[in-house]
Parts: structure tokens; C-alpha cells; sequence
């Protein structure tokens, strides 16, 4: 039994012992159905948050004002929330109103979906599942509690919660659900940015097909309402290089990119966004297009949307990294110099993401050359770790001449030219790593400053 299991049953016998008989509800039971890894457990009882905190010695007010506290089991947190339910919701997101209430069904009844809407007693192993949410999940349908459309009206984050589950879960959309997806979409502009960004990376970052949910936001024309930028690339059609238009190319590459880091299918998503605005017909093929310079258009619109959606500097900075070097094609024919060039480049796990990336770009023409493709690419993974490996100057901060040096050489304080000269010893070093010798560089820096005299 999992150390979660075991925390769960010793929190609802303690829970019981006082009078309350306690649940595990939410993702917990539905992927357990599932036979599935879980995530978070959450456990709801009629007890109220106080007579949680009196029961138990670490319990953390983090939802007080829905009924809802987490309780330390040693490092678990566990969420308690107290059986309630929600009254009219003016903003499309918060209930104005909850009231506590007696019964588990009473509380079930105020969750989006049948499959999140199953309690399980593990100590009489025994599940309430009122809305018959074992039975959907077994037959693969997501299914709304209740009128979906009235669901989705009360709380729009759920439209993009049954595109994550469906997504995640593999699940198929019930006809009234995905009307109900369609027709209440545009309330997704109540939605904090936040909230969408967070949604669409649990579904980035937990879909074994992420193209599952971004063909469903496409077909039920959430896209227009959250990613417009994203519209145009459907029906563009390519090139003899590629079996698919950009829409489909996109969403084949985000498949073959592996779920971590969550920044390579983000940068999927946005690598190719510039191609619709760049396209121009191929002069001598007939039906085929080109794209010159659409990666700096794809990384304007990936500043543009990760400001938009509030990405973290870190993330920004990620996933532009890898829109921006997507269109570097190293061949066999390059020499180690443009092998540590290229490594300049991509410090740190830049390289892995790199590589990653690259794999997946191949991959998403679905041509027949791709095998063939991907065989180069581990030839050229060989050859950038090797001159990884060997330790060779690949920034300015691993030239063997300090700025001080450099400025007690030239008399000049440091300026703009320091840094012009200390790229161009590092380009000479790149090109032949033996001149990172203080003497040669100091023969190679009296020669760049007689050419280049403080103006
Ligand atoms: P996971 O934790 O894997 O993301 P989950 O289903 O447990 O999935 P949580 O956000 O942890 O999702 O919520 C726990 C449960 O609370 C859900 O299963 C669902 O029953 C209910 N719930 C969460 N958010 C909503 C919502 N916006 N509307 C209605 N019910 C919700
Ligand atoms: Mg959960």
C-alpha cells in the first residue's frame, strides 16, 4: 500500500474516532479507478475547518474561507475540505456563497465532472459515486454533474479543465458536454491569465498526446478565444519537406517532445507560429511555399503571448531559446569550429533542449527520411559533447586574459570595447582553441586595438 493510502486511512480513522465519517474524493479515486500514478490526495468530512485544526497538531489555513485546510502527515499535505456547497456564482468563477453541509452526495454534487465527483471509504472500501462516474470512466467519457452548460456558465475554468482531463485522461467529450464547451467558450475571458496558463501546462505537462487537447481547443474554438495567434496556422499548407500543414506539423512535434521540461512542448507550440505571416509561394513549385525569417517572427509572438499569459522569466526565457535556435541545421560537413560555435550558443541545459527539440522538430514532418534524420542528429549529439567534453573555451569568461588585463593593456577603462575585444580573442579561440594562451591572446589584443583607436 502507498505511503499516501496509508496517510489517508490514518487521517480518516482518527477523523472517525471523532465522529465524522471522512472521504477521499477528486483526482485521488478517479485515477486509483484508473490504475494510474496520483497526484495530490484530498479528503472531505462534515467536520469544520476549526474542529480540523482542534484534531490535529499541523493543519494550515490555506482555503479558510471555502472550507478547505491542509493537514501535515509528516511531509504530506493533505488537503480537508469540509462537505459543502456552493450558491450563485456573479463572476463566472467564485461561488458568492458556500454553505456547509451534511452528506458526501450534497458535496458531490457541486464538482464539475462525474468522474472528479466519486468518494471512496478506503476503511469500508466502498465508493459513493452518485452520479455514476466508475461506469464514464470505464466506458473513457468525460460528463458533466448536472446541466453542462449551466456548469460552465458558474465557473468557466472548467472549459478548460475538460480539455485538460480529456487530454490527460484520454477521455472522449459526451455530446452535451462538448456543445456546452462550444457554446459558453467565450466566457473564458473571465478567466485570470493564470489560471490559463496553469491549466495549459497541467495539460501540457501531463498528457501522454498533448494534441489530444490543443485539436479539441482548436475544434471547439476555444483557440480563437485564448491563442488567436494560433489560428492561422491551420490549412497553411508547407513543403516537399513536410507530410503535414503547420497546424498538424505543430501538434505532431509537441507529441514527440517529451512531457519534461514542459518548456520544450511550449516552445513546440510557438516555433512555427511565424510561418503563416512569413508564407510566400515557391517561385518554381508549384502548391509549395517558403518562410524566410519566420523564426524571429515565432519569437516575437512567443515574447508577445508569454507576457500575455504572464510566463516567469525563466520560462520566457526557455522557451525563446528554443524557438530561437530551431532553424540551426548542423550537417556532417561542419567542422569542429562550428560544432563549438554552435555550443557558444547553447550553454547548460540549453544543449539537452536543443537536441531534444531537434528530434522532435524531425520527427513532426512525418516523412519517410525521418529515421534517417534522427540517425544524424545522434551523430551530431556525439560530436557537440565531445567538444563539451574537451573543455574548451566557449564564452568570454573562459578566455585566459581578464578584462583587467585586458584594460591595463589597452590604458583604457572597461567600455563597449572591452567587450568587442573580448569577442573577437573568443572567436579566434573558437575557430582554434590552442590560442587561449595568455601570451598568444595578448599578441592577438595589441593587434586588434592598433586597428581599432579610441574614437
Ligand atoms: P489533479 O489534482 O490531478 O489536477 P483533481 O481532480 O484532483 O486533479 P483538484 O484541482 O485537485 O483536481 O480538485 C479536486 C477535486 O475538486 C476535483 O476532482 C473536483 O471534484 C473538485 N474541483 C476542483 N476544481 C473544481 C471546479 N473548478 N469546479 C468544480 N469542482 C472542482
Ligand atoms: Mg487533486
Amino acid at each position: 500500500m502507498s505511503a499516501t493510502l496509508l496517510a489517508a486511512k490514518a487521517l480518516l480513522e482518527q477523523l472517525q474516532k471523532a465522529g465524522h465519517r471522512g472521504f477521499v474524493v477528486g483526482g485521488f479515486v478517479r485515477d486509483r479507478l484508473m490504475g494510474r500514478p496520483t497526484g495530490d490526495l484530498d479528503i472531505a468530512s462534515p467536520a469544520r475547518p476549526d474542529q480540523i485544526e482542534a484534531l490535529f497538531p499541523r493543519v494550515h489555513a490555506t482555503g479558510l474561507s471555502h472550507g478547505t485546510v491542509t493537514i501535515m502527515v509528516d511531509d504530506l499535505p493533505v488537503e480537508h475540505t469540509t462537505f459543502r456547497a456552493e450558491g450563485h456564482y456573479s463572476d463566472h468563477r467564485h461561488p458568492d456563497t458556500i454553505r456547509f453541509v451534511s452528506t458526501i452526495e450534497e458535496d458531490l454534487a457541486r464538482r464539475d465532472f462525474t468522474v472528479n465527483a466519486i468518494a471512496w471509504d478506503p476503511l469500508e472500501d466502498c465508493l459513493i459515486d452518485p452520479f455514476n462516474g466508475a461506469a464514464d470512466l470505464e466506458a473513457r467519457k468525460l460528463r458533466a454533474v448536472g446541466v453542462a452548460e449551466e456548469r460552465l456558465r458558474e465557473d468557466a475554468l472548467r472549459i478548460l479543465r475538460a480539455v485538460r482531463f480529456a487530454s490527460t485522461h484520454d477521455l472522449v467529450l459526451v455530446d452535451s458536454l462538448a456543445a456546452a464547451l462550444r457554446a459558453m467558450g467565450p466566457l473564458l475571458r473571465n478567466i485570470a491569465v493564470e489560471r490559463i496558463e496553469d491549466e495549459l501546462d497541467k495539460l501540457l505537462a501531463r498528457s501522454e498526446r498533448p494534441s489530444i487537447g490543443f485539436r479539441l481547443l482548436a475544434e471547439l474554438q476555444l483557440l480563437d478565444v485564448i491563442l488567436p495567434e494560433f489560428v492561422p496556422m491551420m490549412g497553411q499548407a508547407q513543403n516537399r519537406h513536410h507530410a503535414y500543414d503547420v497546424w498538424n506539423h505543430t501538434l505532431a512535434v509537441l507529441d514527440a517532445c517529451p512531457s519534461q521540461p514542459t518548456a520544450l512542448r511550449w516552445a513546440a507550440l510557438f516555433h512555427d507560429l511565424g510561418k503563416p505571416v512569413t508564407a510566400e509561394p515557391h517561385p518554381d513549385n508549384e502548391g509549395e511555399f517558403r518562410f524566410f525569417g519566420h523564426e524571429q517572427v515565432s519569437m516575437d509572438l512567443t515574447e508577445q503571448i508569454g507576457q500575455r499569459l504572464k510566463f516567469s522569466k525563466a520560462r520566457q526565457r526557455r522557451v525563446g531559446q528554443v524557438v530561437a535556435h530551431h532553424m540551426i541545421h548542423p550537417s556532417e560537413a561542419w567542422g569542429d569550429s562550428a560544432i563549438r560555435r554552435l555550443l557558444r550558443k547553447l550553454p547548460g541545459e540549453d544543449l539537452d533542449d536543443f537536441l531534444a527539440f531537434k528530434r522532435a522538430d524531425l520527427t513532426g514532418k512525418g516523412t519517410d527520411d525521418v529515421d534517417d534524420l534522427l540517425k544524424k542528429v545522434d551523430v551530431i549529439e556525439a560530436r557537440l559533447r565531445n567538444q563539451r567534453a574537451a573543455g574548451h573555451a566557449l564564452s568570454r569568461r573562459d578566455l585566459r586574459m581578464s578584462s583587467q588585463a585586458l584594460m591595463d593593456l589597452a590604458g583604457r577603462p572597461g567600455g563597449p570595447w572591452l567587450s568587442a575585444l573580448q569577442n573577437h580573442l573568443l572567436e579566434a579561440v573558437l575557430e582554434q582553441p590552442d590560442c587561449n594562451e595568455p601570451e598568444r591572446l595578448r599578441v592577438l589584443a595589441i593587434d586588434w586595438l592598433q586597428n581599432h583607436p579610441i574614437s
